[in-house]
């Protein structure tokens, strides 16, 4: 995609903090990171968002994520690694190329802001019947 800016860093047309890369996948700092060792996850053929992606390259993305995040934990110390990953402008996606955020949570730093939501029990009335809706929208 020409005007895809992960597909410009993929193709070194942008500069990036590369981490790692392989056949089919290619992974860089965010420099706009949540935490230090922020790290995006990003096939290196272009698709959209999760539903865009084969299957051979959504594994090879997460195998290498796997790996990937063992080496921020290592690297960094740090106490937890979020896998975090959005789909559409309605969840905040802005960068329209697949890419699995890495975000370590560091000893001592802020909670991460994508995993302490407050628990509040749902009406399990209404949770049973779209747990049936999403069950038959499988086909
Ligand atoms: P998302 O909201 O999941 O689409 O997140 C896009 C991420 O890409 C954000 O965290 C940005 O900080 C990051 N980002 C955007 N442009 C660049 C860039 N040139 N290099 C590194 N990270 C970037
Ligand atoms: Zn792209």
């Amino acid at each position: 995609m020409d005007e895809c800016i992960f597909c410009k860093i993929i193709k070194g047309e942008i500069p990036s903090f590369k981490v790692y890369e392989d056949e089919k996948v290619f992974a860089f700092e965010d420099i706009n990171p949540i935490q230090e060792g922020h790290t995006l996850v990003i096939p290196k053929r272009h698709a959209g968002n999760l539903w865009e992606m084969t299957d051979g390259d959504l594994a090879a993305v997460q195998i290498a994520g796997k790996r990937i995040g063992l080496a921020i934990k290592k690297a960094l110390d740090a106490t937890g690694v979020a896998c975090l990953q959005l789909n559409g402008r309605g969840a905040n996606q802005v960068v329209m190329h697949y890419h699995l955020h890495l975000i370590p949570r560091l000893e001592g730093g802020p909670p991460l802001p994508v995993s302490n939501w407050e628990l509040k029990a749902g009406d399990m009335a209404r949770i049973k019947a779209v747990a049936e809706r999403i069950t038959s929208a499988l086909g």
